[in-house]
């Protein structure tokens, strides 16, 4: 591994660096409000329209061709700049990782573009009231319409981050009820908007109406938004679920920028007795980011990173909540009041649950990276 930059991917970083200060906008409402949402939009189209919505991603589909290396220097200098949350990522960090390794060439000339150029706002609809870590007891399914040339959409769906604002969203479906739970399963496209969808927004810890429930009564869907094959959903799903644990999603600049900041908090409120988590808070930060690379490097030299992706899920949300839990015992009594260190740590309590919850994770380390028994 050599971690020296080169002057290529130096100049990139002044680039991404130059830009961001110059357009950043601050004091955005959050994202996870309707208000918020509209202005993390423009956001959105402004990073598109100077090709930085998706820089690791073909030009012809509204990226940069940028390299993995220059994916995390963008990311690095993203959260340094103190841009936005992005509101895409359930489609351009979980969704179009895996339209690239299965759609069809069809597929991906005709959402890619459009995903990147947040026209089309993704929804991940994997959760069910009967199927959350145990994702393959999804229960709502499709039945063949051959009429036609699609399939019949009928079940629900809950804890569908932003489902509210989105436009579309992605799922599996049950379009086998003989075969075996993980056999019988299908990913599919899904526009919110199509005749027999009805979205409910609802409110989580926070406030913020980041949720919602989705209710699908035989909504059609044409055979073209199969992702990856009819029940083919499984294998499909899981490349999805591999990019939500692993890198990215979670890149370890925003961990970096969290440190660098909780080390200001440090400063500013001098508690000796909590110095210790500080400086482990920022060891742990720094040690994400070791990860990472050596991660990055073996992608590069053309390993998968598979189960490993449960390790960067139990990494990168413990050490948010603990980072979270340092800041608010700095603050004390004005922890209580809202703001960003508040937010972020009701944030951070959610981390060991989605994306497959931490118990789940331990689970998938002890069995497919120890090759301990099960239980
Ligand atoms: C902030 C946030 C955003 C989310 N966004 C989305 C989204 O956009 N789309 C979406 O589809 N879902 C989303 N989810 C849902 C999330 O994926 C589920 O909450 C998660 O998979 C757990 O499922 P569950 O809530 O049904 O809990 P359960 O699966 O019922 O689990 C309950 C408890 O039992 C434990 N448990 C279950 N099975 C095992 C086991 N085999 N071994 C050990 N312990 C076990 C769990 O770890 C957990 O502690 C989101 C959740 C949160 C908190």
């Amino acid at each position: 591994m050599d971690l020296r930059w080169s002057a290529e991917d130096d100049a990139f970083r002044h680039e991404a660096r130059s830009w961001l200060e110059a357009h950043v906008p601050h004091g955005l409402p959050s994202g996870d409000t309707r208000e918020g949402f509209v202005a993390h939009l423009e956001w959105e189209r402004a990073l598109f329209a100077a090709r930085w919505s998706a820089v690791s991603w073909p030009e012809r589909f509204g990226g940069r061709d940028a390299s993995l290396w220059q994916w995390l220097i963008f990311e690095e200098e993203y959260y340094r700049a103190g841009a936005p949350q992005r509101i895409t990522q359930n489609g351009i960090f979980l969704l179009a990782p895996t339209i690239f390794e299965f759609g069809t060439p069809e597929q991906q000339e005709r959402l890619l573009p459009r995903m990147a150029a947040a026209q089309d706002l993704w929804a991940q609809g994997w959760s069910e009231p009967g199927a959350g870590s145990d994702l393959a007891a999804v229960s709502s399914r499709a039945v063949r319409d051959d009429e036609r040339g699609g399939w019949l959409l009928s079940g629900q769906k809950t804890w569908t981050t932003r489902g509210a604002f989105c436009t579309h969203l992605f799922g599996l479906f049950r379009t086998d009820l003989e075969a075996q739970r993980h056999h019988g399963l299908t990913y599919f496209l899904v526009p919110l908007d199509a005749p027999g969808v009805t979205v409910r927004g609802f409110e989580r810890l926070d406030g913020d109406e980041g949720f919602a429930e989705v209710f699908l009564d035989e909504v059609f869907v044409p055979d073209r938004d199969v992702l990856g094959g009819v029940n083919e959903g499984w294998r499909v799903a899981m490349a999805t679920t591999g990019s939500e644990r692993g890198l990215t999603l979670r890149s370890p600049g925003r961990f970096l920028r969290s440190a660098e900041r909780l080390v200001q908090l440090a400063k500013e409120r001098d508690e000796p007795a909590l110095r210790d988590r500080v400086v482990q808070s920022w060891i742990d930060a720094q040690a994400y980011q070791w990860f990472t690379l050596r991660q990055v490097t073996s992608i590069v030299d053309g390993r998968a990173v598979g189960a490993e992706s449960s390790l960067n899920k139990l990494f990168w949300s413990e050490l948010d909540v603990r980072l979270h839990e340092t800041a608010m015992d700095l603050l004390g009594e004005e922890a209580q009041l809202d703001g960003p260190w508040s937010r972020g740590f009701l944030f951070s309590l959610a981390g060991p649950i989605y994306a497959g919850t931490n118990e789940v994770q331990r689970n998938v380390v002890a069995e497919r990276l120890l090759g301990l028994p099960r239980r």
